[in-house]
C-alpha cells in the first residue's frame, strides 16, 4: 500500500506534468486508487479544491514533512475523466513509460484555437439536370467534377472535409462549379456537425440470415449485461460494416455510445457516409491530419453528449464517452493499432481494457484475423463469430503461384513473370486495369538464392538473418552472426543475394515493357503530400490509368470494380523480414491483395510470384484457406514461444556511447540472471543481447534484450525491477532503456 499519491489539479491545463504529492492518511490507504477523484487543500490558504489520483507512489518528492494530506475521495458520480487516468495507469503498469506520458495519451490537451467555420456543399440542381450535366462533364473528362457531382447526386449535402479530404476535390473545383450554379456552399457556425444535413435512411440494408444471427448473438448478450469481446471473421465484402451499424443503432438506442476503430487509410468516403447516413449528426470522425484544437472540439463534443459515434484511427479510442457500450475495431490484425511511440499500446489491448472499466463490449472484425485474436477465440477469451459468404456470392479471383526459380531457369530475370506479363497484356487490350505490388516492410535485407530459393535463417531463432554493411548476417533476436556466402550453402549457385527492387525500378520496367500504358505509382515518396493518397486512388478509381503500382498501401482503400487483374511481384520480400510475424504477414498481405481483384462484375486474376512456392503461407493464401493457415501457424508459435503462445518484452539499450551500451546491456541482462537465479523471477527466457536492427541512429548506439514468458506479469516484474535499477544507479546516467512488449516493429 503506497505511502504518498501524486495528484493533478487541472486536467485541461496544457502541460499535464504539473502533479502535486499528498500524504495518503491510513483510512484511504487500502482504498484510494488511480484515477480517483479527491478532495484535498491547495495553495497557501489550503483551500479544498478537488484533483486526481494519478500515481501512488513510496517515494517522497519533498520533505515529508512539508506533504499536506488528502481530505477525503469526492463523493457522487465517477467522472469520465476518472476513467481515462486509471486505464493511464493501466497502460503504464503494462506498457512502461512515464504516467506523463500515459496521460497525454488519454487525455486531450485543450488548446487554445479560433472557433473554427463549419462548411458544407448544397447541390442546386434537380436529379435530372444534375445527371445531364454530368454527363457532360464526362464527356469533356472533367474526371474531378464529375467525381464530386457523382457524389452530390447520391448524396445532395456534404460536408466540404469529406469532400475535400476522402473524395480529394481542390477549392478550385469547388469555387469553380459553384460559378456555374451547380452548387452553393453554406456555412454554418462552429460545433455544429456540418453532417447534420445528410438525409438519412436512405438504404436501409435488411440484414441476411448469417448478419441476423451474429447481431443477435451480441445483442442479446449486451441487453443481459454480459459483455465479451467478439472476433468476427469474414472475407472483404461479406457485410461486416453493415453489422456494425446495426448493432451500434441498438446500443445508441438503448442510451449508450460506441466507438469505432477503422485504420485511416481503410476509412474511405464510402464507409464515412455510410455511417452518417445511419446516425447523422450524431457521429463524429478523427483523423490525423486533424489539428489537436480540432481533436480536444470533438472529444468535448463527445463529453457533452452531442455525439453517440466516434469513429477514427487508434486515438479514437480514447474519446471521453461516459456510457460506453461498444468499441468495434475493424481490420483488427492491422499493425497501425499498435503505438510505435511511448507508450507502445495496443489499441486492441486497450480497447478490452477500458471496455472491462465501462462495462462496455468489444467487436474486432477481420477478413484476416491476427493470430493472437483467433487464438483466443480458440481458449475462450474471445467469442469466434462467422460470416462464412460473400453479400453476392461473388467467386473468389483465379490464383496462380509462379517460381521465380524456374522464371530463372528459362533465362527470364524480369521481375515479371511471363504469365504476368501475358495477363497484364490481355488487360491492356480489354480496357481492364492491373494492381501490381511490392511489399517493401521491413527492407531488412535478407539474403536468398534466386537459383533455389534457400534463405539464410538463425539457427536459433528460426527468423531470417538481416545482411549488415559488414558483411556479415546477423540475428536481431539473439545476436547470432555468420558472414555473407559466396555461393548458396544448399545448392551452390552463385545467385545468392539480396533482393533489391523498389517501386520506382519497377515503375521503369513497366513502362519500358509496355509503352502505351498508363502508369501510376503508389509509395511513401508519391504520397508525403497531404491528400495525394486519396488523389492517385481517385485517378486510379476514375480509370485515368491501366496500371497502379504500389506498396502495402494499395492493398486496403477505394474498390477497383475494374480492376481484374493483381500481380504480387515479389511475395518472399515479408516472408523473409527478421520478425516472427513475417508468415501473418504475408498470408494476410497476399489474401487483402487478392481480394482487390474482381470486385465488380468482371472475374480476377491473381499472380503469386516468389521463391518459395511451397511456402505454406503462400500456398494457404492462394487457396484463401484462413484455417488452415492458423492450424499451421499456431503450431510454429507455440514450438518457438512466439507469442500468443507465449508472451515477448524488447528492452532497448540506448547510448551515445558505443562501449557504455554495450557494457549497460550486458549488465542489465546479468542483473535479471541474477534474479532468476535466486527465484525472484521464474519461467522468463532471456535472449541476447544483441544489436537493434537498426543498430545506430543519429549516433546512438542500440542494443536489445529479448524476454519471453508465458506469465505477461514476469514481463512486468522485470521491467519495473530494470527501471528502479537504472534510476537508482549512477552508472546508467548516460543510458537509455525503453521497453515493448509483444512488439510489432521492435527497436
Ligand atoms: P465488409 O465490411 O465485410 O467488407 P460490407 O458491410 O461493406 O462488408 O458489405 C459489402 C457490400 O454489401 C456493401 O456494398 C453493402 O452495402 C452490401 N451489403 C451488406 N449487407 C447486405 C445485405 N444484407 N443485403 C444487401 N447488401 C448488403
Ligand atoms: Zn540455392
Ligand atoms: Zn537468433
Amino acid at each position: 500500500m503506497a505511502e504518498y499519491a501524486n495528484i493533478i489539479v487541472d486536467i485541461s491545463h496544457e502541460k499535464l506534468d504539473k502533479t502535486f504529492q499528498y500524504k495518503i492518511p491510513e483510512v484511504l490507504k487500502a482504498v484510494l486508487k488511480i484515477g480517483m477523484q479527491v478532495e484535498i487543500p491547495f495553495g497557501k490558504g489550503s483551500r479544498k479544491t478537488t484533483g486526481y489520483v494519478v500515481e501512488l507512489t513510496d517515494t517522497p518528492e519533498y520533505e515529508v514533512e512539508k506533504l499536506k494530506e488528502i481530505i477525503s475521495i469526492a463523493e457522487g458520480s465517477i467522472p469520465i475523466e476518472s476513467q481515462l487516468i486509471a486505464l493511464a495507469g493501466w497502460m503504464r503498469r503494462n506498457y512502461g513509460g512515464t504516467m506523463n506520458h500515459a496521460l497525454k495519451t488519454v487525455l486531450p490537451v485543450k488548446q487554445k484555437t479560433k472557433e473554427k467555420q463549419q462548411r458544407s456543399l448544397h447541390l442546386l440542381l434537380s436529379e435530372e439536370e444534375a445527371k445531364q450535366q454530368l454527363a457532360v462533364f464526362e464527356k469533356k473528362h472533367s474526371m474531378a467534377r464529375a467525381r464530386l457531382l457523382k457524389a452530390l447526386i447520391e448524396e445532395p449535402i456534404l460536408p466540404y472535409e469529406v469532400v475535400t479530404r476522402k473524395l480529394s476535390i481542390t477549392a478550385t473545383v469547388i469555387r469553380a462549379m459553384e460559378e456555374l450554379g451547380i452548387l452553393k456552399v453554406e456555412t454554418s457556425r462552429s460545433y455544429r456537425n456540418p453532417l447534420g444535413e445528410m438525409k438519412q435512411e436512405k438504404s436501409r440494408i435488411v440484414l441476411n440470415e448469417e448478419q441476423s444471427h451474429i447481431v443477435e448473438t451480441v445483442w442479446q448478450n449486451f441487453s443481459k449485461n454480459k459483455n465479451h469481446t467478439y472476433l468476427l471473421h469474414g472475407v472483404t465484402g461479406s457485410g461486416k460494416t453493415a453489422v456494425y451499424i446495426e448493432l451500434i443503432e441498438k446500443v445508441v438506442k438503448a442510451g449508450k455510445q460506441a466507438i469505432v476503430l477503422i485504420p485511416e487509410i481503410a476509412l474511405t468516403y464510402q464507409t464515412v457516409v455510410r455511417f452518417y447516413q445511419r446516425f447523422g449528426e450524431r457521429v463524429s470522425i478523427l483523423n490525423s491530419k486533424m489539428s489537436p484544437g480540432e481533436r480536444f472540439d470533438q472529444f468535448e463534443r463527445a463529453k457533452g453528449g452531442e455525439l453517440d459515434v466516434m469513429i477514427g484511427p487508434r486515438s479514437a479510442l480514447f474519446t471521453p464517452f461516459s456510457n460506453l457500450g461498444l468499441i468495434i475495431i475493424d481490420e483488427e490484425h492491422e499493425t497501425s493499432y499498435k503505438s510505435e511511440t511511448i507508450p507502445r499500446y495496443h489499441a486492441r489491448e486497450t480497447a478490452i481494457e477500458r471496455a472491462r472499466m465501462a462495462g462496455a463490449s468489444v467487436l474486432l472484425g477481420s477478413a484476416t484475423p491476427s493470430i493472437d485474436s483467433y487464438y483466443k477465440t480458440q481458449n475462450g477469451e474471445y467469442i469466434l463469430l462467422e460470416l462464412e459468404k460473400r453479400i453476392e456470392e461473388k467467386p473468389l479471383p483465379q490464383c496462380y503461384t509462379i517460381d521465380l526459380r524456374e522464371e530463372l531457369k528459362h533465362g527470364n530475370r524480369s521481375i515479371l513473370s511471363e504469365k504476368l506479363q501475358e495477363l497484364m497484356e490481355e488487360r491492356l487490350e480489354k480496357g481492364q486495369q492491373t494492381m501490381l505490388f511490392i511489399n517493401r516492410r521491413g527492407m531488412s535485407g535478407f539474403v536468398s538464392c534466386r537459383a533455389c530459393g534457400h534463405v539464410l535463417k538463425c539457427p536459433h531463432c528460426d527468423v531470417s538473418l538481416s545482411q549488415h554493411n559488414n558483411g556479415r548476417m546477423v540475428c536481431h533476436y539473439c545476436g547470432y552472426e555468420e558472414p555473407v556466402p559466396e555461393v548458396c550453402p544448399e545448392c551452390g549457385s552463385k545467385y545468392i543475394s539480396g533482393f533489391k527492387a523498389g517501386t520506382q525500378k519497377i515503375e521503369e520496367i513497366v513502362k519500358k515493357r509496355f509503352p502505351k500504358a498508363r502508369v501510376l505509382r503508389m509509395d511513401f515518396d508519391t504520397t508525403r503530400n497531404k491528400d495525394s493518397y486519396e488523389k492517385i486512388l481517385s485517378a486510379f478509381s476514375n480509370q485515368e490509368a491501366d496500371v497502379l503500382i504500389g506498396t502495402q498501401m494499395i492493398v486496403k482503400g477505394h474498390d477497383f470494380p475494374n480492376v481484374t487483374l493483381v500481380g504480387v511481384l515479389a511475395a518472399d520480400l515479408s516472408l523473409y523480414v527478421s520478425d516472427y510475424h513475417a508468415p501473418e504477414r504475408t498470408f494476410q498481405l497476399i489474401t487483402q491483395a487478392a481480394g482487390r481483384a474482381g470486385r465488380g462484375k468482371l472475374p480476377g486474376e491473381v499472380v503469386i510470384q516468389t521463391y518459395s512456392p511451397d511456402n505454406y503461407s503462400i500456398t494457404l493464401a492462394e487457396k484463401q484457406d484462413y484455417k488452415g493457415f492458423y492450424e499451421k501457424e499456431i503450431q510454429f508459435r507455440k514450438m518457438m514461444q512466439y507469442p500468443p503462445a507465449g508472451h515477448m518484452m524488447v528492452m532497448l539499450v540506448a547510448s551515445k556511447d558505443e562501449m557504455t551500451a554495450a557494457l549497460s546491456a550486458e549488465l542489465l541482462a546479468k542483473k535479471i540472471q541474477q534474479s532468476m537465479e535466486n527465484g525472484k523471477i521464474t519461467g522468463v527466457r532471456t535472449i541476447g543481447p544483441a544489436d537493434a536492427a537498426v543498430a545506430k541512429v543519429k549516433d546512438i548506439y542500440k542494443k536489445v534484450i529479448y524476454f519471453k514468458s508465458k506469465d505477461y506479469s514476469q514481463l512486468v516484474k522485470i521491467k519495473d525491477a530494470l527501471e528502479l535499477f537504472v534510476n537508482r544507479h549512477r552508472e546508467f546516467a548516460n543510458v537509455v532503456i525503453q521497453f515493448d512488449f509483444n512488439p510489432m516493429n521492435g527497436f
